[in-house]
């Protein structure tokens, strides 16, 4: 089929990319002129493992073709897919200004020649599949364009990892499709290949031994923009959970990733999502829970657990200034190294990261903050030029002189360190262990007075040191 993905940010760039691989035509369109041009020039704009050479395959069979002329690429489509920004609002409500310009450009573009279906891949609230219906009728109706244009409007939610986005878009548990009949039988047929698993996985993205083929839900507009948002609540609120838990574990001397281990392994539960550490954060779940949150409001409803799913997070954050404190006393003029600083491994995404969030609070106390991060120093230093970071190039070069270390995003790289090396370069050899990443005991003979997150490491080595009754 002939499509159009309308935005190259990380949902628009891995969805065209993929959708190309599987053998239909595709545009990928952007208002940015100069990521187009690294785009054609087979870069991806952004960190994510697989893409570039995922894009680079898709290119070689002559599917996927990169523009900031959006008409000729709606005129030319079966499937105009908008995968633009929704960011919040300072009130919590979902910006929509992309969104609704990308849906004038399409009605201002759209001719009578075939039906069409216009997909919104963008997390938008609910009602959003009206208004891009509404926009899309407003913009071919300016333009005095054909009477006889046919189209329809789907919800398409995207699920997709940073990280392991290439995969999550190829072996997806679900495809959620919302839209009358007539748009989800042209979705159906676009997302075939994928739903059968029939294609050949690129090199370096197996398909799940266990994959034979994906469950396409099909729902009304309204469920699908919903489902969207109540998996990211959901997922928020079971992290958040994880953490609440191991804070009481900490308390009264639990070993919180045991306790989470025990209710992982219920099959009601599930052991994904329970590592307790620093909190979430990200692009989506903080801006997806206030959106939903509004949405409520907007209705007359007030929801307690969602606004504690966010309460609960910022708290965490806080969590490790607290365990600094209890080591140090006096943070002012202390030196504190950061490992890692993008919102989790395998990207360069700072959106709402909690090194941010830390680093900032650290600097309002009067603390040094040095970071180390091996993708996202460049775009930190770049994104965020105000925040007076010392940046360094290895992990050495952040533990030299340093009063403690704080592991907030836990790269694979990170385990390669050499821990004696470093604890002795510093100061004061503290590790706290956002992540719990470190094994305790193996942080611990390195030579750092070691802290995780709901590890009750004092009531352990008690345990360990009483004398046999
Ligand atoms: P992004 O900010 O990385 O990319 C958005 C792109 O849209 C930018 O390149 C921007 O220049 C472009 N754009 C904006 N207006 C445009 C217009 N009128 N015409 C053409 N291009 C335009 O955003 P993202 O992270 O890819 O997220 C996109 C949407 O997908 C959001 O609604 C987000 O909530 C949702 N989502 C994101 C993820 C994720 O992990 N990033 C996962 C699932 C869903």
């Amino acid at each position: 089929m002939e499509v159009t993905v309308i935005g190259t940010g990380y949902v628009g760039t891995v969805t065209g990319a993929c959708l190309a691989y599987l053998g239909h035509r595709v545009t990928c369109v952007d208002t940015d002129a100069s990521k187009i041009a690294r785009l054609q020039r087979g870069e991806s704009p952004i960190y994510e493992p697989q893409l570039e050479q995922l894009m680079a395959l898709a290119a070689e069979r002559g599917g996927l073709h990169f523009t900031t002329e959006i008409a000729s690429a709606v005129r030319s489509s079966d499937v105009i897919f908008i995968a633009v920004g929704t960011p919040p609002l300072p009130s919590g409500e979902a910006n929509l200004a992309y969104l609704e310009a990308a849906a004038r450009s399409i009605g201002a573009a759209m001719d009578g020649s075939r039906f069409r279906v216009v997909v919104n891949k963008s997390t938008v609230p609910v009602g959003s599949g009206n208004l891009v219906e509404a926009l899309v009728r407003e913009g071919f109706s300016e333009h005095r364009r054909d009477p006889g244009i046919r189209f329809g409007v789907a919800s398409n939610p995207e699920f997709l990892r940073e990280g392991s986005a290439v995969a999550d878009s190829l072996y997806p548990d679900r495809i959620v499709i919302g839209g009358d009949p007539a748009t989800v039988a042209v979705m159906r047929e676009l997302y075939e290949p994928l739903v059968a698993q029939v294609f050949t996985p690129p090199p370096g993205v197996a398909r799940p031994s266990s994959m034979i083929s994906v469950p396409l839900l099909a729902t009304s507009l309204t469920s699908a923009e919903t489902i969207k948002y109540a998996a990211n609540a959901f997922l928020a609120m079971k992290i958040g959970f994880a953490n609440e838990i191991a804070n009481i574990c900490e308390r009264v001397g639990a070993e919180g990733p045991e306790v989470m281990a025990g209710i992982g392994l219920d099959s009601r539960i599930g052991a994904k999502f329970l590592n307790p550490g620093v909190g979430w954060g990200g692009s989506c779940f903080g801006k997806d829970i206030q959106s939903l949150l509004h949405t409520a409001r907007e209705y007359g409803y007030s929801s307690k657990l969602l606004q504690a799913t966010l309460d609960v997070n910022t708290a965490q954050r806080q969590m490790v200034i607290q365990k600094l404190q209890e080591k140090l006393f006096i943070l002012k003029g202390r030196t504190i190294g950061l490992l890692g600083l993008a919102f989790k491994p395998d990207t360069d995404d700072l959106r709402d990261a909690p090194a941010l969030h830390i680093a900032e609070r650290l600097i309002q106390m009067g603390a040094r903050v040095k970071a180390y991060d091996p993708i996202a120093n460049a775009p930190c230093r770049s994104q965020y030029p105000d925040l007076k970071l010392r940046y360094c190039d290895t992990a050495s070069d952040l533990a030299a002189d340093a009063d403690a270390l704080v592991l907030v995003t836990e790269w694979r790289e990170f385990y390669d360190l050499d821990l004696p090396a470093l604890a002795k370069l510093m100061a004061t050899p503290i590790l706290i262990d956002g992540r719990n990443f470190f094994v305790p005991e193996t942080a611990a003979a390195a030579g750092f007075d070691y802290s995780g997150i709901g590890r009750c490491t004092r009531s352990r080595a008690t345990q360990r040191t009483a004398p046999a009754a």
